[in-house]
């Protein structure tokens, strides 16, 4: 079993500088409080998920370290309207103080999401997120159309929780986003934890659109594979599609330490090559690695 102390030997094997992780969340104190309390409830996903780093942002900033995470967004999202903005300047301000953190921005449907998503883009924002299940709001919803537009044109990531894992919203699967990339096909989407429970079916949606991206966050698992199982006949497109999967952990949140997701990933045996673009290179197309 790996362990966290044995993650940067992993990657320096690889010849890489380090991990690049595309979906880590840092917040404001009091959301990632509340965030940790829906997680503490076992009534919201049917069984415990017990979170392995409940601990406080220098120590989560300095375990990322000692990984050798060598960067990572502040992933934030809102779950009602009048709170993406508030979440956008905290971001902006952590992106600041933390030189290994990419500058990360969210939005929800309501009538001022232009004006702060243009705001953010151009005050240089590189990443986004959006939660469909959490945010409870149809991606397609005609306040979000310049949203996304504007995010295809800044070519910048838009890390998407739009499967239906671990449980499924409204607006969740396949078809609303799918019906977004249709308007938006230059969209560069990352879909978040490679759309569990139904993997084929984004796998499919990357197939189609070029710019269509998917993270290993939770995926392949003990965790998640005890419910939610990586179909063996799709792990060849892994491979086909290697250059647009992106490592992603769901780092502090997780019921396992950091080392279980990479060493969940690395025991697909999909090779070092594959390895590379999947902890380092792929993503480093998407987002500025400079120091
Ligand atoms: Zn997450």
């Amino acid at each position: 079993m790996l362990t966290d102390a044995d993650v940067p030997g992993v990657w320096q094997r690889l010849g890489l500088p380090g991990i690049l992780d595309v979906h880590v969340h840092f917040m404001p104190d009091p959301v990632m409080r509340k965030v940790w309390a829906y997680f503490d409830d076992v009534a919201h996903y049917g069984r415990p998920w017990p979170i392995t780093y409940r601990e406080g942002e220098a120590d989560r900033l300095e375990r990322l370290r000692e990984l050798g995470v060598a960067r990572f967004p502040s992933l934030l999202y809102p779950h009602k309207p009048d709170m993406a903005a508030w979440l956008n300047d905290w971001a902006a301000g952590f992106a600041a103080e933390v030189p290994q953190v990419w500058r990360t921005f969210t939005f929800f449907p309501e009538p001022t999401a232009v004006d702060y998503v243009t705001a953010a883009l151009d005050g240089g924002a590189q990443i986004a997120k959006a939660h469909l299940q959490v945010g409870g709001y149809d991606p397609r919803e005609p306040l979000l159309d310049e949203v996304w537009g504007r995010c295809a044109d800044a070519g910048v990531p838009v890390v998407t929780h739009c499967g239906d894992g671990p449980v499924p919203g409204t607006f969740t699967g396949v078809g609303p986003i799918g019906e977004v990339l249709q308007r938006h096909p230059s969209l560069t989407l990352v879909v978040a934890h490679l759309g569990m429970p139904r993997y084929g079916e984004f796998l499919d949606l990357a197939e189609r659109y070029d710019r269509v991206h998917l993270d290993t966050t939770m995926a392949f698992t003990d965790f998640v594979e005890a419910g939610s199982p990586f179909p063996p006949a799709d792990r060849s497109r892994l491979l086909d599609l290697g250059d647009r999967i992106v490592f992603g952990s769901d780092f502090p949140n997780i019921p396992h330490p950091y080392a279980h997701q990479l060493e969940a990933v690395l025991r697909l045996d999909l090779g070092d090559a594959w390895l590379r673009d999947v902890l380092w290179h792929n993503a480093s197309r998407l987002l500025p690695v400079g120091q």
